[in-house]
């Protein structure tokens, strides 16, 4: 990945958790159920804290307030755009202050390894944040040479209120993929972080507010699938951004169609093909296909999950990412040795273990790994498996963990065949130094994202997004930014026109 070279600070390794409520017109709440609910550390299996638990009635709260933020002539509105980058800007910069705590609680309730999390995580976050606050004032409209005697421009206004559910493989850094372009372009937000993982959200909440941000513009209601489906279900909301699973994704297009029309747009699953023809150079390309499974635990929802390896090299490739796969370090993720922490909860361990089970049962070669680490946690080892076919469940499905499938193939047209034979299309990546054999695959699968002999590299500047059931819209660049606006036509009467 593109981590900053920047020299990482020493973690806060017992960060204090300082707020755990609802946050909602800028001042802090309890449930209205009087209920809470834990956010577990998986490094330990220990309870971090209490944090109260959000369902519909506070959901309904905070769209209401996001509504009045977004009331016509409200301080929100009738704000200059360039100052809307301003507030963003200062948020930046506060989350840059304190870049170092944030990169620890994320840490501590997520397991990322610390030194990942604060050079990928927060720094991509405050990244992400910056190039949305620049756009503020800039995406502006056209003047359109109607025919006859009229003139036309287009506005590009805020869609309005935004309901944004956020899963916990990437807790602020999907935060701000979320906000940073809603904000930027004048919308109002009510955002529900994963159950797994609220504590960087919370935090963040009050800089937002630190900022100045005007109240209402930004709410943020922790809770689980129930509070995230009442803000799908609430009429008074306009838009749903979500990132999570496919399964979820395919029932929130569906509930945002019925009460009134809300825009969707949907960040889902994947089963990445990552593509190795046989001219690479070996040991960057089993480097690359490690990390580009391995990276975050596995649980990325473009991870290589099917990497492809032509049949002249692949005894070769397996030996040396086997090998590459028994050096990976797992351990405690505030050690910078670590490379990778633990899964982020049981739940989540016991599917990847079952699938691995899965995987040994229908044929596949179980060459390391497969078992849990230890019995405090939820670390699982570094697996590899060869002579996965096609139709094996562990070809299929997402894992979302630590287990790499590597399969033989032959021919250029077969493996396009065979790369988009998934519902998904999230992400792929061919490693290749023969550009004609590069450009045709390129050009064949159908995927929002093809790789060129690297993987994982995503930025603030690039459009992020799947083909069929990997989701709708994209995410950063100018083609995110759009996904939250309308487009206006003015047509205005002349009375005579003139070229
Ligand atoms: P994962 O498998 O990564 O946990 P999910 O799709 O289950 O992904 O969850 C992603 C986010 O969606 C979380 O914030 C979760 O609380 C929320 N969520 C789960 N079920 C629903 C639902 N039915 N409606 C809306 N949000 C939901």
């Amino acid at each position: 990945c593109n981590f900053s070279a920047a020299a990482v600070p020493a973690p806060q390794e017992s960060p204090n958790v300082m707020y755990s409520g609802i946050f909602i017109n800028n001042e802090w709440h309890k449930s209205k159920s009087g209920k809470t609910f834990p956010t577990v550390n998986p490094t330990t299996g220990e309870i971090i804290t209490e944090v109260q638990q959000g369902a519909k009635e506070d959901i309904d709260l905070a769209v209401d307030a996001a509504n009045e933020a977004f009331r016509f002539n409200s301080p929100w509105r009738t704000m200059d755009a360039s100052d809307r980058g301003l507030l963003l800007n200062r948020l930046a910069d506060l989350m840059e202050r304190d870049a170092a705590y944030l990169a620890s609680l994320e840490t501590l309730d997520n397991g990322k390894p610390y030194h990942v999390a604060y050079p990928v995580d927060i720094m991509g976050s405050i990244k992400v944040i910056r190039y949305m606050a620049g756009w503020a004032d800039k995406n502006h409209g056209r003047v359109i040479p109607l025919d006859g005697p009229f003139m036309c421009y287009t506005r590009h206004e805020p869609v309005g209120v935004c309901g944004q559910i956020i899963p916990w493989n990437f807790p602020l850094l999907m935060m701000a993929w979320k906000i940073g372009p809603a904000l930027s372009m004048g919308n109002t937000v009510v955002l529900k972080p994963a159950e797994q993982t609220p504590l960087t959200a919370l935090y963040t909440a009050q800089l937002i507010k630190e900022a100045g941000f005007p109240p209402g513009v930004f709410n943020l209601v922790p809770g689980f699938g129930d509070a995230g489906a009442a803000l799908v279900s609430n009429p008074k909301v306009d838009k749903i951004a979500f990132t999570g699973s496919t399964e979820v994704g395919l029932k929130i297009q569906q509930m945002s169609g019925v009460g009134n029309l809300k825009r969707t747009t949907l960040e889902l699953g994947g089963k990445s093909p990552n593509i190795i023809l046989a001219d690479v150079d070996i040991e960057k390309a089993v480097e690359q296909a490690h990390f580009g499974l391995f990276f975050n635990q596995g649980q990325v929802c473009c991870a290589g999950s099917r990497t492809f390896i032509e049949d002249k090299i692949y005894d070769e490739f397996v030996e040396r990412s086997v090998e590459r796969a028994k050096k990976r370090t797992v351990g405690n993720p505030f050690d910078p040795k670590t490379e990778q922490g633990p899964q982020i909860d049981e739940t989540q361990m016991t599917k990847i273990l079952g699938l691995v089970k899965e995987g040994v049962n229908q044929g596949a070669k179980l060459l390391v790994g497969g078992k849990r680490v230890g019995d405090k946690g939820y670390f699982v080892e570094p697996t590899v498996f060869a002579n996965v076919e096609d139709n094996h469940v562990i070809a299929k499905e997402e894992i979302f963990g630590p287990v790499q499938q590597l399969m033989r193939f032959k021919d250029l047209d077969e493996i396009i065949e065979r790369a988009n034979n998934t519902n998904y299309g999230l992400a792929a990546a061919v490693f290749s130094k023969d550009l004609d054999k590069v450009n045709y695959l390129v050009q064949g699968i159908r995927a929002g994202t093809v790789w060129v002999n690297t993987y994982n590299i995503l930025g603030a500047q690039t459009p992020f997004g799947g083909f069929k059931d990997s989701g709708h819209g994209r995410e950063m660049g100018i083609y995110g930014l759009n996904q939250y606006t309308e487009v206006k036509s003015i047509i205005t009467s002349v009375a005579r026109k003139n070229s």
